[in-house]
């Protein structure tokens, strides 16, 4: 009999997970660096996607390994980013907002996780923050140092920081992308100072799109490493960090931070092109046709729900 090779393991639990989408990137291509920007159109493309039954959690699997995507978020450009600036001004202005409205924060210490061209922490700047940012993009880091800010050009096991120096730490969309949650949740947890506070966003894998669309979600990209469902990103969070209480999800953080992807989801699911016919336009990443545009309020408040949720978490 030919042996099945061996699915990667649950990196919270340590089970032996299951293939659950096979890979429909074609004839098995390298990743390409224009699909590691935020703005990237490379929807539902995705390698092989594991998942664990007990817990949730889902990864992928690309066959280059994942080094090299890390490696390669160095290089990236993103000049799309910059064309829907106020309106990320206005989303980032309310995830502060967020922030501010948790008990027993009052502006601080604040370090953003993949800061990009720092719009975030300019926001969080004005409103009395010091804030510090980390991004691996040489281009990004460089736009926010032009802008006066403080960043750190590298990864998060780069960063060197006294520990237990930050009230909060805030990252928009960026545990999808990590390799090693589990170890950069460990991180995370020795910058915070007791009681702090991490909010993220992060797609939700088991939101209603995601049950629906199945291996067509546009969340699916392969910039994207590992999925959380509500259930998963608690269990990490309760796992590795023994202080933490239950993940609280609250409502009102904004659904479309750094959602390149998203937005142009949006957009193709709001202005069907003639050219993409029934269901499937649903699924495929816009056409050239159309202007790019960031949603509205309303587009991105019904997609809340379905794509995207938030937590802040006291640690
Ligand atoms: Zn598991």
């Amino acid at each position: 009999m030919p042996s099945v090779p061996e699915t990667p393991l649950c990196l919270l639990c340590g089970r032996r997970t299951v293939l659950l989408y096979r890979s429909n990137v074609p004839n098995g291509a390298p990743i390409e660096s224009s699909e590691l920007a935020c703005t990237s159109p490379h929807l539902s493309v995705h390698d092989d996607i594991f998942t664990c039954h007990r817990c949730g959690l889902a990864r992928a699997e690309p066959p280059g390994g994942v080094a090299e995507i890390e490696e390669s978020y160095r290089d990236v450009h993103d000049n799309l980013y910059r064309a829907s600036e106020p309106e990320r001004r206005e989303d980032f202005q309310r995830a502060i907002e967020g922030i501010e409205r948790h008990p027993f924060v009052s502006p601080g210490s604040l370090l953003e996780i993949g800061s990009s061209v720092g719009l975030f922490l300019d926001e969080a700047t004005k409103r009395g923050w010091k804030a510090t940012g980390i991004e691996p993009s040489r281009w990004a880091s460089a736009q926010a140092a032009a802008m006066g800010l403080t960043v750190f050009n590298g990864m998060l096991d780069e960063f060197e920081a006294e520990s237990e120096s930050f009230d909060v730490v805030a990252s928009w969309d960026v545990w999808e992308h990590v390799q090693d949650p589990l170890d950069s949740l460990k991180r995370v947890h020795g910058l915070l100072k007791p009681g702090g506070l991490l909010a993220l966003t992060t797609v939700n894998m088991g939101g209603f799109m995601a049950r629906i669309m199945r291996g067509r979600w546009p969340w699916f990209l392969r910039m994207h490493l590992h999925y959380f469902t509500r259930k998963s990103l608690a269990e990490m969070v309760r796992r590795r960090l023994r202080r933490s209480r239950d993940v609280d999800t609250i409502e009102n953080a904004p659904a479309r931070l750094h959602s390149g992807a998203g937005t142009q989801h949006t957009r193709a699911a709001r202005r069907p092109c003639p050219q993409s016919g029934g269901l499937g336009r649903l699924a495929r990443p816009p056409c050239p046709h159309q202007p790019w545009r960031y949603p509205s309020h309303r587009s991105a408040k019904a997609q809340k729900e379905r794509v995207k949720f938030s937590v802040f978490t006291p640690l």
